[in-house]
C-alpha cells in the first residue's frame, strides 16, 4: 500500500514533469536569438521528454521500486532519451549535409519522420519477439514506440504528422501536444500489459486462443 502510494506520487511528479519540460522547453527556443541554441534546446527537450516518459513506464513496470534492477532501468532511460534526440539526424541525412542551415531548409520532411515508419517497425520488431521468443525485441520496441511517439506529436504541433500513404494531418493545438506527450507513457504501459497478458494466455492455452 506505501509503495503503491510512492508509486502513484512518483507517477504524477514525472507526468507534470514531461509537461513542464516541454512547456519550458518551447519558452527557452523562443527566447533564443542563434539558430544553433534553438536546434539544442528543441533537441535537448525531445531528449527529456523521451527520457521521462520511459522512467514512468519502467517504474510502473517493475513489480515493486524495490526489485527493479536500477542499472537496467537506467541503460532503458538512457536508450529512450538518445533515440528520441537522434530522431532529427534525419534532416541532416537528407539534406546530405553537416550544415544547421541546410537541414532545415529541407522542403520536404524526412524520412524518420514519417509517424508509419516507427508504426510498422514497431509491429514488425513485436511479431520477431513473438515468433522467435525474443523479450528484448519487445522492449526495444516500446522503447522505440515511446521515443517516437513523444518526438512526432511534439514536432506535430508546428507541421501535423505525417501518416504516408495517407498524407498529413494539420498542426495540432499546443495544449493536445503536451497532453499527448504526458499520456504516451500510459499507453505504453496499456500495452505492455496486453502484450504480457496476451502471452500469458498463449503459453497456458497453448496458442488456443487470443485475448
Ligand atoms: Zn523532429
Amino acid at each position: 500500500m506505501v509503495l503503491y502510494r510512492v508509486l502513484l506520487n512518483v507517477n504524477v511528479l514525472l507526468t507534470v514533469s514531461v509537461s513542464v519540460a516541454a512547456v519550458l522547453g518551447d519558452y527557452l527556443i523562443t527566447i533564443c536569438n542563434s539558430p544553433l541554441g534553438k536546434a539544442l534546446c528543441d533537441n535537448i527537450t525531445h531528449a527529456l521528454i523521451g527520457g521521462l516518459a520511459w522512467t514512468i513506464c519502467y517504474l510502473n513496470r517493475a513489480k515493486t521500486l524495490e526489485e527493479s534492477d536500477q542499472r537496467h532501468g537506467a541503460l532503458e532511460v538512457l536508450a529512450c532519451t538518445f533515440l528520441s534526440s537522434v530522431i532529427d539526424l534525419d534532416h541532416f541525412i537528407a539534406a546530405r549535409s553537416t550544415l544547421l542551415k541546410n537541414a532545415t531548409a529541407l522542403m520536404q520532411r524526412p524520412f524518420l519522420h514519417c509517424s508509419t515508419t516507427p508504426l510498422v517497425l514497431f509491429l514488425v520488431l513485436l511479431l520477431v519477439s513473438q515468433t522467435w521468443k525474443v523479450p528484448a525485441f519487445k522492449q526495444g520496441a516500446l522503447i522505440g514506440l515511446t521515443a517516437f511517439a513523444t518526438h512526432h506529436i511534439r514536432d506535430a504541433a508546428r507541421r501535423g504528422l505525417w501518416l504516408y500513404p495517407f498524407g498529413s494531418t494539420a498542426p495540432i493545438p499546443y495544449w493536445l501536444y503536451i497532453a499527448l506527450c504526458a499520456l504516451v507513457p500510459y499507453v505504453v504501459i496499456f500495452l505492455d500489459k496486453s502484450l504480457k497478458q496476451q502471452q500469458r494466455v498463449m503459453t497456458n492455452d497453448g496458442y488456443s486462443h487470443v485475448v
